[in-house]
């Protein structure tokens, strides 16, 4: 018998904001251990929360961006559980009214362009962090994560497999880095995943029964630990064994799923409206001033930079990463040309920066610069490799700890002005030609590549800075 695969997820994605979700206290990831909460977060008897406005802003961001229904009036709930990390003993979340729902997120599965419906988008507060360690015994509790506020991301059981996954997994990542909500640092645990996943016999209508998979760090990772689940599954059927809802771990280092609870009831966890926080109700001036402040989105702006001339590759690197994207839209703004811009950016300034780790944002290179290379190149001042190593050398003089100097200075200095001027080039070729009579010869007998390696000669004698073209064309000449 041969099965499919059902995927659901519900994806947490730690917002941004300034301040935490119901009170005042800052948080940033790698602060000293409680240093970053107040007697609101650490639920301290008789502190009372109070709605961060940002935390509805960025969700409902969200919502528009995924075309999400908002509720105009959604609320917040109690879900009761007893776990040390926990310190009011519930976590405050959106359980009977979510603050979106509906709507759906495009990615590319194959080179078709999909949609992953939303089951909804909901509001809620992180735990605190469990510390176990070697240099203290049993465990300690940091708090600064307590109350940093997240929205959970259901999507319907829409994805077939891991693949699929992955890449509405990154879809979804670029969207939230579009709209500057999530920082999306997932060895930082600020986009977190759970996978549900089912199988069923192909041709059946019903859905399988479900296991929910905690912990899956990667997006790599969502890919392995689907396929195990999967086979797990099939291979429990298919020996007459029956499945039963569960919630279950992924082991990364062992690359299988361990069981960690039966799957609890809604029951079990004793839901209740939070009789401290008022309703929230969110006006249509408000839903249009969010609407107002949206940016381009992830798709659009891909069509944009195909219809540019950006080749596919480089336009769906530059949407992913948003910090690029920003770089190249300041070069095409100063009137550099899209595609060159496009491949420069994703191309030699991308490889400089992978080889010390370093951002854009923090790179000595401007978008001016790029712009002044490019101006350059094109206007046959220098060639692309000199274009190379002006970009270098501004790298290369942030690292001596020097202040680069400008494009136009560094092709000075250095002498890459490329030569143009017939007269030198003539003697150039005249002089290459006197010393490389077999070549001459052999093209003169019908040898092609007797001519590449004679313009290579030329090229190489002028240290690269002869007009390649003016070169071509005075080699023809002299051979007749
Ligand atoms: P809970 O909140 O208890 O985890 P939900 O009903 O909200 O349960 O479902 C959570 C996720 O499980 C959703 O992403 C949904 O798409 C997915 N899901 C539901 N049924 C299945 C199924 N049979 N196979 C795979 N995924 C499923
Ligand atoms: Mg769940
Ligand atoms: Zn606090």
């Amino acid at each position: 018998m041969k099965y499919e695969t059902v995927i659901g997820l519900e994806i947490h994605a730690e917002l941004s904001t300034k301040t935490k979700a119901f009170c005042a206290c800052e948080y940033k990831f790698g602060g000293e251990v409680n240093t970053q909460c107040c007697p609101g977060c650490s639920a301290m008897p008789g502190a009372l929360p109070v709605l961060n406005k940002s935390v509805v802003d960025y969700a409902v961001k969200m919502g528009l961006a995924a075309g999400c229904r908002i509720n105009k009036t959604s609320a917040f709930d109690r879900k009761n559980y007893f776990y040390p990390d926990l310190p009011g003993g519930y976590q405050t979340t959106q359980n009977f009214t979510p603050v979106c729902e509906g709507g759906g997120v495009d990615f590319f599965h194959e080179g078709e362009k999909r949609t992953a419906r939303l089951t909804r988008i909901h509001m809620e507060e992180d735990t605190a962090k469990l510390l176990h360690g070697d240099a203290f015994e049993g465990t300690l509790i940091d708090f600064n994560r307590a109350g940093v506020p997240l929205i959970e991301i259901v999507t319907e059981p829409d994805f077939r497999s891991g693949e699929e996954v992955k890449n509405f997994l990154e879809a979804l990542r670029t969207m939230l880095l579009t709209l500057d909500i999530c920082n999306c640092k997932m060895q930082e645990g600020a986009m977190r995943c759970d996978i549900n996943v089912s199988v069923r016999p192909e041709g059946q209508k019903e859905f399988g029964t479900r296991v929910e998979m905690k912990n899956v760090n990667t997006f790599s990772g969502a890919i392995l630990a689907i396929e195990f689940e999967a086979a797990r599954q099939i291979a429990l059927l298919e020996s007459g064994g029956r499945l039963f809802q569960e919630t279950r771990r992924w082991d990364e280092q062992l690359e299988e799923s361990v069981a960690m609870r039966t799957k609890e009831d809604a029951a079990d966890y004793r839901y209740f409206r939070d009789p401290n926080l008022v309703p929230l109700v969110i006006s249509d001036e408000w839903i249009a001033e969010i609407a107002a402040d949206l940016p381009e989105l992830p798709i659009p702006k891909l069509e944009r930079y195909k219809s540019l001339g950006v080749p596919t590759a480089e336009s769906h690197m530059l949407i992913e990463q948003v910090d690029k994207s920003r770089f190249f839209e300041a070069a095409i703004t100063l009137g550099a040309n899209p595609k060159n811009a496009a491949i420069w950016t994703m191309g030699h300034i991308t490889a400089r920066l992978n080889k010390v780790g370093m951002a854009i944002a923090d790179a000595p290179v401007s978008a001016a610069d790029l712009h002044a290379v490019l101006e350059m190149v094109a206007a046959k001042k220098i060639s692309i490799d000199s274009g190379k190593l002006v970009i270098d050398e501004i790298f290369d003089a942030h690292e001596r700890g020097e202040k680069p100097a400008s494009p136009d200075e560094i092709v000075q200095k250095k002498s890459l002005a490329q030569v143009s001027d017939e007269g030198e080039i003539k003697r150039l070729v005249e002089e290459v030609l006197a010393a490389n009579e077999k070549s001459v010869a052999d093209y003169k007998g019908g040898k092609q590549n007797a001519f590449a390696f004679l313009v290579g000669q030329c090229m190489k004698a002028s240290k690269g800075k002869a007009n390649p073209q003016v070169v071509n064309e005075l080699i023809r000449a002299a051979l007749g």
